[in-house]
């Protein structure tokens, strides 16, 4: 698969978009006319600039308004062709782009439009090069690949050709299936763009929320698989108008164009019935089986301070690492690591962020084919120095610079805490503790655009399946929210993000100096239970306002009981079908992050109604400043 990219899907000027473009490893560039009139030097510097990237030029666009127009105004239009086709010879590319006309003045009519290009198929053919047809979804009389493709068949013209782009056939709901009956020599060129399914504006989501291929909801697959039929074997070239994107790293943004791409056709070689397509490059997404760690970098006030809130919701000290400053506390299946040492990642960390989550390790079906299919994802794994005998964790580098371990049921990465641990003399467990039982989720707060990014990743490289996006009102301003979660439930993740730097994740953010995990749930088998033994050991829950347990009683209409349960135990409640949820949390440590404790009962989501209690609670209980602030 040859992939190229449109220079509008990036920021910066021309010389950064199209180095980062080569940085990522694309083979082509779509030069979007835009980015051409604002730079500084002519046609041809701006084609020596492609080749010494090593990159080729596969289309000068968009070239609009053009097909149907009136006799009075058809001469001009081809003049303005020919003008394009000038600089597309001096900038060394082949390819035209014609979006469908979207003039009033147009006026519609297949033969009139397939006239016009067989006309400019002759102006084209004199100068050796193509031109390709794209329907817009909002063309005015064009505005469907079905209709495109009828003008470029009765065009007739070998440098007439089809243009394909996903977003307009799929946002227009123009069944992708149709694709197949398109000779695949027919098509010169075909644009790859997801896009949230939201409903908005063709034009509106088009232009301002379209995103790389695996970040949104569109059926891209199947669009993928549709073309597959054709025979098509051309660039997919990714076309992607994004505020966020304009706004970020093109380097970071081409990097995940290109992992959505890989990603995507890695699917599609894995579904295809075609066995000459059936060739994955990559071994398959592990399954996440579980959350085997999470290791927090803290120094010796914030460690005494954690240990101490851990102690509280009866986690016992179960090790102690065999060379450096680490404790290991443990309760049912969670493992907690308290990193003070003075060196290594842990520490670096703490240097960047202060007390915080740097890493977490997650059990996976297979270490190696993890590892493997990173790379094929450019996704930069981590090693670190370990001490003799010490066990080398492999890992990858994850959100806001924390790092994700992996380990594995079976074999040497199984057993990391006999090998790196001294267990002995620790504490023993005086009971069960307070009845947690594994981690439930973690929540990571970060920008939009990390998000996108994060969100790819996760799901790219594990067997996770995104939920809906959701939006949360924060006192402060907007969250949106997005979960991912292996099929089971084993592997739960929640990434948060936020424009406003004044909700609860925003603040997160700036306070923290960058992106990163907020907070941690437990999971318990007895909630009320549970917060009854935490208040024995001095520790209580948030306390929720009153207001909230009569708005559940109305909304859900429990028994009297529970709801005096849940208003006792300050437990937030909700339900999803026959499933229930039932939700605590604690006061925020280090005005940083914070524990949940849940109970699930065949409940899938992760409470976003009771988002905005929870966060005015917190507001209220607003963290007594417990440590100086860095
Ligand atoms: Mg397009
Ligand atoms: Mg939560």
């Amino acid at each position: 698969m040859k992939t190229s990219i449109a220079t509008v899907s990036l920021s910066g000027d021309l010389e950064e978009k199209l180095t980062a473009i080569a940085a990522a490893g694309y083979d082509g560039v779509e030069i979007f006319e835009n980015d051409f009139l604002t730079f500084d030097g002519g046609p041809r510097d701006v084609g020596r600039m492609i080749g010494d990237l090593g990159l080729t030029c596969v289309a000068f666009q968009p070239f609009r308004d053009f097909e149907g127009m009136p006799d009075a105004e058809r001469a001009r239009t081809f003049a303005r062709a020919e003008r394009k086709f000038d600089i597309m010879e001096e900038l060394g590319t082949k390819l035209m782009l014609v979006c469908s006309n979207v003039s009033p003045a147009s006026l519609g009519g297949i033969d009139r439009a397939a006239d016009d290009f067989r006309e400019l198929g002759e102006r084209a053919k004199k100068r050796g090069l193509t031109v390709g047809f794209e329907a817009l979804a909002w063309g005015r009389h064009i505005s469907d690949h079905r209709d495109a493709w009828e003008v470029v068949r009765r065009a007739d013209h070998p440098n007439i050709g089809l243009i394909l782009d996903s977003y307009h056939t799929i946002a227009r709901g123009v069944p992708v299936d149709s694709i197949r009956s398109i000779p695949g020599d027919r098509i010169v060129l075909v644009q790859i763009a997801d896009a949230p399914q939201v409903d908005m504006d063709l034009l509106q989501l088009s232009r301002h929320f379209r995103c790389m291929p695996g970040q949104g909801d569109l059926p891209l697959v199947g669009f993928m698989q549709a073309l597959d039929a054709t025979g098509y074997d051309g660039m997919l070239s990714l076309e992607i108008f994004n505020d966020q994107f304009r706004a970020g790293s093109a380097r970071q943004v081409a990097t995940d164009g290109k992992r959505g791409l890989l990603h995507l056709t890695d699917q599609v070689s894995r579904s295809t019935t075609n066995p000459k397509r059936r060739k994955p490059t990559m071994p398959a997404r592990p399954a996440g089986l579980g959350v085997e760690f999470i290791e927090f970098a803290v120094d010796e006030d914030t460690a005494d301070e954690l240990t101490a809130l851990l102690a509280g919701l009866s986690f016992h000290l179960a090790g102690t690492h065999r060379s450096k400053s680490v404790e290991l506390w443990r309760q049912g299946d969670v493992n907690l690591v308290v990193n003070t040492d003075k060196e290594g990642f842990a520490h670096s960390s703490y240097v960047v962020h202060g007390p915080s989550v740097c890493a977490m390790a997650l059990k996976v079906s297979d270490v190696a084919g993890a590892i493997e299919r990173a790379e094929a994802l450019l996704v930069p794994s981590f090693t670190e120095a370990v001490g003799p005998g010490e066990l080398k964790i492999p890992a990858i580098r994850g959100v806001g610079g924390s790092l994700i371990y992996f380990v594995e049921p079976q074999g040497l990465l199984a057993d990391i805490w006999s090998v790196d641990f001294d267990l002995t003399g620790a504490t023993e467990p005086s009971t069960d503790g307070i009845g947690l039982t594994r981690v439930d989720h973690l929540a990571q707060s970060m920008s939009y655009e990390e998000m996108l990014s994060a969100l790819l990743t996760y799901t790219a490289l594990l067997d996770l399946d995104k939920a809906p996006q959701v939006d949360i009102t924060d006192p402060g301003g907007l969250v949106q929210s997005q979960a991912l979660q292996a099929a089971d439930g084993a592997v739960r993740l929640v990434l948060n993000s936020s424009q406003s730097a004044k909700t609860q994740s925003g603040r997160f953010r700036s306070e923290f100096f960058g992106s990163g995990t907020q907070h941690i749930a437990f999971a318990t088998d007895n909630i009320f239970e549970t917060v009854r033994r935490m208040k024995a050991h001095g520790l209580a829950p948030l306390p929720i306002s009153d207001n909230y347990y009569d708005d559940v009683d109305v909304r859900f209409g429990l028994d009297p009981a529970l709801v005096a349960d849940l208003r006792d135990h300050d437990v937030l409640y909700d339900r999803d079908g026959d499933g229930e949820y039932f939700q605590i949390y604690t006061r925020t440590f280090a005005d940083r992050f914070f524990f949940e404790i849940v109970q699930r009962k065949a409940y899938q989501g992760f409470g976003a109604a009771n988002a905005p209690v929870r966060l005015a609670a917190q507001a209220r209980s607003a963290p007594e400043p417990t440590m100086p602030r860095r």
